[in-house]
């Protein structure tokens, strides 16, 4: 798909808006669309000129597919693979089971292109390439965004969904497990690519995990997850680190046997703040996605929330909630299965867990499906202004 945005896009004037919105991936994208239908001025700063490939293992769960869809978004329509099953692998094991509600994998970029390019149809002013440095507060009570050209735009209320990036003097605490994501793109020898097909592979090593799933074109999406002293015993390399996570994962051995890599080098991230949940924020600044709340990313389940997070913020921005109190009360409605998830994330991280985990999964393969289930975000569910819903 083309990205459609060019600067004679833009109608608006950019300092006549009621919100203003910071990141164009799912969250923001997804926020703004909901607002702009609603009949509100919203303006979206991206700072990325073109949707471009994002660490992410781009499986999107049964919540996420409805809630694009409710946006307008038919994943099948842009080659997405249908995901029937998971399998876990570890200690030279491996145990399957069916996923308890439909699902699918689909690259971000094109994901977010279709995103960018349903928030220009519902009317939101998107300005892409451009970046936001500062944050702050006018003495007329509104927020400032400072961008990177030195201009700056300003409404009564912003919604932050800068994703993994953080804006200085809105920052989330240090990540203490110092977690590094790698991912790739291979193109897996045949008899592969068909083990795969329509499954979402877990793969537990010491020190992380990694997925393995199919996506639009052919193409398996591995994307890792470790700490920094797995990857410094590995030699800092990831010629050295793939080799390594190789040898102490057999099955990933038997999958990238014969594959093709078909970026120039990995996708890399650092800081990974996973358990995060912003208790509260300042008035007028909703803050939603990875800023509201960062799932550990085995359960796929980050897509949902941001989705999630951007249509309750929205609810509450048009039903007058103010922002400290929505983002309370996320708060507390993320937290059971933000907690469930990384008790889970725990135990995929003790080595004896690891070793037994196939074993008992293959007695009780049903146990697969109901983690996933309980990690899911709970769907249609809004934070809003009546108790009752809240
Ligand atoms: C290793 C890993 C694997 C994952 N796998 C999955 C998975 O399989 N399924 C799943 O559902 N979730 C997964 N996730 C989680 C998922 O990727 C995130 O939760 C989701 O992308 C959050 O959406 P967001 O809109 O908050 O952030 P993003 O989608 O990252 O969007 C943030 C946007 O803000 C922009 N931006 C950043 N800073 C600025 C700035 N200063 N000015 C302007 N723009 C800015 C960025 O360019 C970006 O486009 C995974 C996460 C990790 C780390």
């Amino acid at each position: 798909m083309e990205f459609p945005i060019q600067a004679d896009h833009l109608t608006l004037d950019p300092s006549q808006c009621d919100v203003l919105i910071l990141g164009g991936g799912v969250a923001g994208c997804a926020a703004s669309i909901a607002l702009a239908r609603k009949g509100q001025r919203v303006t979206l700063i991206e700072r990325e000129l073109t949707p471009r490939h994002k660490i992410c293992g781009e499986f999107l769960s049964g919540e996420a597919l409805e809630d694009l869809h409710a946006l307008g978004i038919d994943v099948a329509s842009f080659g997405s693979v249908p995901i029937d099953y998971v399998r876990l692998a570890a200690a030279g094991k491996a145990a399957e089971a069916p996923l308890p509600f439909p699902a699918a994998s689909l690259t971000r970029k094109t994901l977010d292109t279709s995103l960018i390019a349903e928030a220009i149809a519902a009317g939101v002013h998107v300005e892409c390439g451009r970046s936001v440095h500062t944050l702050s507060r006018t003495g007329t009570n509104l927020w400032r965004a400072t961008l990177n050209d030195g201009t700056c735009r300003e409404a009564p209320t912003v919604f932050l969904a800068t994703g993994k990036h953080d804006l200085r003097g809105h920052a989330r605490p240090e990540d203490p497990e110092r977690w590094v994501a790698f991912k790739m793109y291979f193109r897996l020898a045949p008899t592969q690519a068909a083990e795969i097909a329509h499954a979402s592979e877990l793969m537990l090593y010491p020190g992380g995990y990694g997925g393995i799933q199919p996506v639009e074109g052919g193409v398996a999406n591995l994307c890792c997850v470790v700490q920094r002293k797995y990857l410094s015993r590995a030699g800092h390399h990831w010629e050295s680190f793939l080799v390594r996570m190789q040898q102490d994962c057999p099955h990933l051995a038997m999958r990238l046997a014969g594959a093709e890599p078909l970026l120039d080098k990995p996708i890399a991230i650092s800081h990974i703040p996973y358990g995060y949940i912003r208790p509260t924020t300042d008035d007028g600044l909703y803050c939603i996605g990875d800023q509201a709340a960062v799932i550990p990313s085995f359960t796929g389940d980050g897509i949902s929330i941001a989705l999630h997070t951007a249509r309750c913020a929205s609810a509450a921005y048009l039903e007058a909630l103010p922002a400290p109190i929505f983002q309370a009360k996320l708060c507390t409605a993320l937290r059971p299965q933000m907690r469930l998830a990384e008790f889970a994330a725990d135990g995929l991280n003790n080595s004896l867990a690891r070793a037994v985990l196939p074993f008992c999964l293959r007695v009780w393969p049903g146990v697969m499906s109901v983690t996933a289930k309980l990690t899911r975000v709970a769907q249609r569910t809004t934070v809003a202004a009546h108790p009752a819903a809240g």
